[in-house]
């Protein structure tokens, strides 16, 4: 889950990384009221999930509330690459000496966290790292020991961070990645973090990006589901329970099991075709599930045929059979189904499919049989 960089900043001050002061407002009234607590002269900010806010007019520096009450009402409510602005945040704007790049995330093939720093922050880390690769400076962590101090003042050292933003930089990096490992975060990226004349050093930007499989540990993390930016379809599926991940091809999936899951990814691309979405209805899913997640797909416009694939183990072959047939009955299904079912109680499964009147569903003996047949249907369906 990406949190907002208000969220990411009071995710930072929880592990003592120096933040400016500031609050949210959604409408100007309130961003005025800000500002008088924060104090001039302040910066106003678009809060959406995307980079180069500053380049689109979603940052502003505010002299007084008459300044505030104008930038605050072009941002709220404007459009940057397709994220509407439904808040702002407020912060007692900071002097900039020198902006940095500070971050850690994951580098699975490497099994380690991988921190990396760069004198040239303020700019969006992909153009650095396209233009001036030497500028970043990569350093991998292995997880059992952490950074220490020492690793973290060399590395800003060796990326020829000023002098006087030495000390403050390395506390900071040591603080961030307690907050990336205990904060259970994917992704944590500071950019810029800043050197103010007066030679304090603090984030002036967050991006954080939680890991979902840890929310069990995190009931405090509910709060920032109430502000997610999810797509429809991702929503209807959370409310509903299940896991999906909205992708961009035309054949609509739902399997029981992640790894069943990817493989009919894999197979409707073998087949020639590619997935709209990724939908695992988990194991020992019944007839309710199965219908929730065929609504989930067929509210996807994009899809042009679904693709069931369930392999019974738990899950049993006639449940899945009778939520396909109360799905049909309780929505207008769109697409063709194309069903492949196996195991626990398959016979069964396929018999009550059998004595649907609907034409809809079509069974297969073979995941890629069903895959081959699902891609055709899709490719005549547009
Ligand atoms: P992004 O463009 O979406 O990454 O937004 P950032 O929060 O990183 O801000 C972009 C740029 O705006 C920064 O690199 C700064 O140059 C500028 N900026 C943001 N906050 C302040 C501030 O408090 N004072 C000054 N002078 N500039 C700021
Ligand atoms: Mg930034």
């Amino acid at each position: 889950m990406d949190l907002f960089e208000y969220q990411g900043k009071q995710y930072f001050a929880k592990f003592g990384i120096p933040v400016s002061p500031g609050d949210v407002a959604d409408n100007v009234d309130k961003a005025v009221s800000v500002a008088e607590v924060v104090g001039y002269p302040v910066v106003i900010k678009a809060q959406v999930q995307v980079g180069g806010r500053g380049k689109a007019g979603g940052i502003k520096i505010a002299n007084s509330a008459t300044e505030v009450v104008e930038h605050a009402s072009n941002i709220l409510g404007m459009d940057i690459k397709g994220h509407v602005v439904k808040c702002v945040w407020i912060e007692h704007a900071s002097d900039i000496d020198k902006e940095y790049y500070v971050s850690f995330t994951l580098d699975r093939s490497a099994k380690k966290h991988l921190c990396m720093v760069s004198s040239q922050g303020g700019v969006e880390i992909e153009q650095v790292a396209q233009e001036n690769p030497g500028a970043i400076l990569k350093l991998h962590v292995d997880p059992t020991q952490g950074i220490s101090s020492d690793e973290a003042r060399e590395l800003v050292t060796n990326a020829h961070f000023d002098p006087r933003a030495i000390e403050g930089a390395t506390d900071i990096l040591v603080r961030l990645y307690e907050c990336f490992t205990k904060g259970d975060a994917d992704l944590v990226e500071v950019n810029p973090l800043i050197l103010t004349p007066e030679g304090k050093v603090h984030a002036l930007d967050a991006k954080v990006t939680l890991d979902d499989n840890a929310a069990f540990r995190h009931p405090e993390w509910d709060e920032y589901r109430k502000t997610e930016e999810l797509d429809e379809r991702e929503q209807l599926a959370r409310s509903k329970g299940l896991n999906y991940i909205g992708l961009t091809g035309e054949v609509g999936i739902i399997a029981n099991g992640a790894g069943l899951a990817m493989s009919t990814l894999d197979v409707v691309n073998q087949a020639g075709g590619s997935a709209a979405n990724f939908l695992d209805i988990g194991g020992g899913a019944n007839a309710d599930v199965m219908a929730s997640a065929l609504e989930v797909i067929n509210s996807d416009k994009a899809v042009r045929s679904i693709f069931v694939n369930i392999f019974g183990g738990i899950t049993r072959c006639e449940e899945v059979a009778t939520g396909i047939i109360e799905a049909i009955s309780r929505v207008d299904i769109a697409s063709p189904i194309v069903l492949r079912l196996d195991g626990t109680n398959a016979e069964e499964g396929r018999m009550i499919i059998a004595q649907d009147k609907s034409g809809k569903v079509i069974s297969k003996p073979t995941m890629l049989e069903a895959a081959q047949t699902a891609v055709e249907l899709a490719k005549g369906n547009k």
